[in-house]
């Protein structure tokens, strides 16, 4: 057995459990022993039964009176077992459990571990930890700080722990230890081996901490490692096409437009420019919040492309986000002969011809597209794709070791730090400012006694000033089975208005309706044949409806702050002052805070750098957005250690031979992944 063996060679996992464990993430015995507790109870104190306290945590030991199966009032099995030491006697309860009467024999010594809590009107031990034949094993569940694990239906703590045990005893030697004893030294490290023991069996909580800094750097130097070989393999292996433009040229482009720049879009069309004119392929994040104008960032490296006679890829992650670029773009470029073609599931085979600039979705991966002469790749919302779509229209557009260049583009307002971890491998541009003339949108957070009076409010502004509505409802994360809830939540609040706006055409929006469905639905919106648009979060991001003002979000508490930022950013683009409105059923004071947060922030960074303070960066992120690296142990917001691993990470790439045990370490394993 080593460290990468499946989970299933350890005694007692049998293939029903592995299945149990992948749902935790754990395949292999390294996931296991890297699948860190997420709390500990203090079972250290050893204490007489007389001198327990309700509420405190403690560890008595006594012996075995009785032990029985009874039924609570409600008809529930129940078992009650009754453990005396000299000073006094205690039960312990359980339900449904009849196979601790096996455990807890009459007479034997067991100890017993938990919080005492009243059941009636005595003190007793509800469910706790245990631990029958203490005496025989070192106590793994009681008498010290016992781990407690994320757990899934069927996989306990308690059963964790003795796997944990288990898989530890037999590969502690294979923890090899693969930083320089300098860098354990300078950074006061604790030996990689070391630190598995103290998350798992640790003596106090300091050792706890030190094992989990010395995991989370592990876990970001890992990361960092990863992206800064990506770097130097594009660059080392792959060859661009120089596409140079004359700034005579490129002020054409610019005067073209029905706009000036802002100073930001500026910048980064040089960025850009300057990349494009490299023979490396250029790899840029282009960040900037919603309505910033990203999108004639990209038009201005789809000119330079076609100013050297090349082909432009740009891939949006869905048909209504797709179609508007195409619009956009059309009209960005519309000054020049450059032809442009919108490829999407619904396209027809055969009916395209070629052109300049090739706007779609994923599927103009997957449809017979030509691409021979593609030399800028643009990808919208990347991180709503996954990295092998990505690749795969890397892969699609390079031709004999040319690869084009790559702009990302996000309104995914990533906080620099997290972005240059995520995406180190990337260059940053980030747009910090919007076009001049955006108002300000106006946001409450909506208290339910007030619902009424609100939807009396927005059918007298649909009415006095012709506006429209948009009523987004909860967000539902990830399973088929919960895009189906959503649907019919989004029905159901679809009823619920039609009923109280007789006067008005209200439309619905959702992820199960077809595209051309959605198309019409928005068209429709679009044309204002539709006043309020009930919808899931389907129209997060890009659509743009200038004569929408108002917003109404259902169930705002589940979402992000940045998520909630991006919604919001549907409305505000018209001439109109704009609205938007927050519905919780929550009561909580934080989530009243947290929502507060939004009436006085207007930046995405900010808000997302509040989220990531409040709620971690899934929540920034939202679950059902892929390709955003999940940390396990480390946190997005421990700038310091992020910091750190970088600096180390760009040493040992710049010169191995200064890091031996660290370069033997990641030559092995690239050798075995291959
Ligand atoms: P996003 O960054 O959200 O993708 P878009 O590129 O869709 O933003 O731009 C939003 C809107 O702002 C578009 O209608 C676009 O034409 C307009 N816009 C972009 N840049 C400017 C600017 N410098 N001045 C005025 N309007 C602009
Ligand atoms: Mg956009």
């Amino acid at each position: 057995m080593n460290l990468e063996s499946p989970v299933s060679d350890l005694p007692f996992v049998g293939p029903a459990y592995a299945k149990r464990l992948k749902k935790l993430e754990v395949e292999t015995i390294r996931d296991l022993l890297h699948h860190i507790p997420r709390r500990y109870l203090d079972f250290r104190k050893n204490v007489s039964i007389k001198s327990l306290r309700v509420g405190e945590e403690a560890t008595v030991e006594g012996e075995v009176r009785s032990a029985i199966n009874t039924f609570t009032k409600q008809g529930r099995k129940m078992q009650i077992v009754n453990i005396t030491d000299e000073t006094g006697s205690i039960e312990a309860i359980w339900f449904n459990q009849p196979y601790i009467l096996s455990i807890f024999k009459k007479g034997s010594t067991v100890k017993l571990a938990g919080k005492p809590s009243f059941f009636g009107r005595k003190l007793a031990f509800i469910t706790p930890e245990y631990e029958a034949e203490f005496a025989k094993r070192k106590g793994v569940h009681t008498g010290r700080l016992v781990p407690i694990y994320s757990e899934t239906r069927g996989v306990s703590s308690k059963w964790l722990r003795a796997r944990v045990y288990d898989a530890y005893e037999r590969t502690a030697d294979e923890l090899n230890e693969f930083l320089d004893k300098k860098i354990l030294t300078k950074y006061k490290l604790p030996y990689f081996k070391n630190a598995i023991k103290d998350i798992h069996f640790p003596i106090n909580f300091e050792s706890v901490e030190t094992g989990i800094y010395r995991l989370a750097y592990n876990e970001l130097l890992f990361l960092h490692l990863a992206s800064e070989k990506r770097k130097r393999d594009r660059l080392n292996t792959t060859q661009a096409h120089e596409l140079s433009v004359k700034p005579s040229d490129l002020n054409k482009f610019k005067k073209s437009l029905p706009f000036t720049l802002t100073k930001s879009q500026e910048l980064a069309i040089k960025e850009l420019a300057d990349d494009l004119a490299k023979n490396i392929p250029a790899n840029r994040l282009l960040e900037g919040d919603v309505g910033s104008g990203k999108t004639v960032v990209a038009a201005a490296g789809c000119f330079i492309a076609f100013a050297n006679g090349f082909q432009s890829v740009i891939m949006a992650p869905t048909q209504i986000l797709a179609g508007q670029h195409y619009e956009t773009l059309k009209s960005l470029l519309g000054g020049f002969d450059i032809r442009m073609n919108l490829i999407t599931s619904s396209t027809k085979k055969g009916v395209l011809g070629r052109a300049d600039v090739i706007v779609g979705t994923h599927s103009l991966i997957h449809k017979n597209t030509n691409f021979d002469k593609v030399a800028f790749a643009v990808i919208d919302e990347s991180h709503r794709f996954g990295v092998e779509q990505r690749e795969h229209l890397m892969q699609k557009t390079e031709h004999e070791s040319i690869a084009p260049d790559v702009l990302t583009m996000t309104a995914t307002p990533i906080p620099r730090t997290v972005a240059l971890t995520a995406y180190g491998d990337l260059d940053l541009s980030v747009l910090t400012e919007l076009p001049k003339g955006r108002k300000k949108i106006t946001t409450w957070v909506v208290p339910n006694n007030k619902r009424i009076a609100a939807y009396k409010w927005i059918d007298n502004e649909i009415e006095k000033n012709k506006i429209q509505v948009f009523v987004v409802c909860p967000l539902i994360e990830e399973s088929e089975s919960e895009i189906l809830a959503e649907v019919k939540s989004v029905k159901k609040e679809f009823e619920k208005l039609s009923k109280k706006f007789t006067g008005r055409k209200l439309g619905i929006l959702h992820g199960k309706l077809k595209a051309k469905e959605k198309d019409g639905v928005l068209d429709a919106f679009r044309n204002k044949k539709i006043d309020i648009l009930v919808s899931t979060p389907v129209i997060e991001v890009g659509v743009d409806i200038p004569n929408a003002n108002i917003m109404l979000v259902e169930g705002a508490d589940r979402f992000g702050l940045a998520q909630l930022h991006q919604l919001r950013g549907r409305i505000g683009r018209g001439e109109k002052k704009s609205y938007c409105m927050l519905f919780t059923d929550s009561k909580s004071v934080t989530v009243a805070e947290r929502l507060n947060a939004l009436r006085s922030l207007n930046s995405g960074f900010e808000l997302a750098e509040l989220d990531l303070k409040l709620r971690g960066p899934g929540e920034i992120f939202g679950k059902r957005q892929s390709g955003f690296p999940e940390l396990k142990i480390a946190s997005w917001s421990d700038i310091e250690l992020i910091k750190k691993t970088k600096n180390l990470a760009i040493s040992i790439a710049n010169n191995p031979r200064k890091y031996p045990k660290t370069t033997s370490y990641l030559k092995h394993q690239q050798k075995a992944a291959n």
